[in-house]
């Protein structure tokens, strides 16, 4: 059986691929700062004959981070694939952008990232296999977002990590792509404070080809995709899953 682990897994569309991935018989390992959700999403999975175990882990803790997947390696042997999904998009305008406020974000978006990959690797190599899947973002790839400039330069440097990492390890068997979701209804984008709230969301479904806005699931399942067989072939690239938002016209 092989082990997936999914960092922010307790709600959003690290809870979807959790559930996606145990669909399709993985090991999952469910992570976040959010104990009681994440136990939940394990419950869930067990409770519908899947295997799944939660572990806290706060992506900004090397430590933490270092004896999660030592942890996880020791019970389960090497992590097949590991989604790099925990993500924070806080709302600042530049005049109150702090260094404080943008290493905060940093440290989870994108320096989080490889604090995790980076314990893993060695049995990854090891095994020669594995896939590795980082979440970017629209406002990464496409667009430039206002009062969130750090979110934006954080999901473009994911794209650097993917290529850089794709190449560093395809000898090694190991896929690293990206997803790069558009407007997906979870917690983030329906905060009041920090991205479009509920209203927001629903007026966004009228600007986009394919008139509605995304959920959690299909982004999941992208994401399993790419972790697959299916998928043997592809690496280094950054997928856009929006429903055409990036080629509408508007
Ligand atoms: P979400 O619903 O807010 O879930 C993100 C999860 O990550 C939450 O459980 C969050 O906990 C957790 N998290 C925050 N800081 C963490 C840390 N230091 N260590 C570990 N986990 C941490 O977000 P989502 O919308 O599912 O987004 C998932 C990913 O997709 C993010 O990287 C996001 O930037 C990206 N994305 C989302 C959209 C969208 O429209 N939703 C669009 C483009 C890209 P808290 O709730 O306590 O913060």
């Amino acid at each position: 059986m092989k082990t997936v682990l999914i960092t922010g897994a307790g709600i959003g569309i690290g809870r979807s691929t959790a559930i996606a991935f145990s669909k399709k018989g993985y090991n999952v390992i469910v992570t976040d700062i959010l104990k009681d959700e994440g136990e939940a999403v394990v419950s869930e999975i067990n409770e519908d004959g899947g295997a799944a175990k939660f572990y806290y882990l706060d992506v900004t803790s090397t430590e933490n981070a270092n004896n999660v997947i030592a942890s996880v390696e020791k019970e389960f042997g090497a992590i097949h694939t590991i989604v790099c999904n925990a993500g924070i998009a806080h709302k600042v305008p530049l005049d109150q952008l702090t260094d404080e406020k943008w290493d905060y974000l940093f440290d989870i978006d994108l320096k989080g990232m490889f604090k995790v990959i980076r314990p893993a690797l060695g049995s990854m190599k090891s095994a020669n296999t594995g896939s590795i899947i980082c979440l970017s973002s629209c406002m990464g790839v496409m667009y430039g977002w206002d009062e969130h400039v750090h979110y934006s330069s954080a999901k473009a440097g994911v794209v650097g990590l993917v290529r850089g990492l794709a190449n560093e390890l395809a000898r090694d068997g190991i896929k690293v792509n990206g997803v790069a979701p558009g407007y997906i209804r979870t917690a983030q984008l329906l905060s009041e404070e920090h991205s479009l709230g509920k209203e927001g969301a629903d007026k966004a479904g009228s600007f986009i080809p394919m008139g509605r806005i995304g959920e959690p699931d299909d982004i999941a399942d992208v994401i399993v995709f790419l972790a697959s067989h299916e998928a043997r072939y592809l690496t280094g690239q950054v997928i856009s899953v929006d429903g055409g938002l990036g080629v509408g016209r508007y």
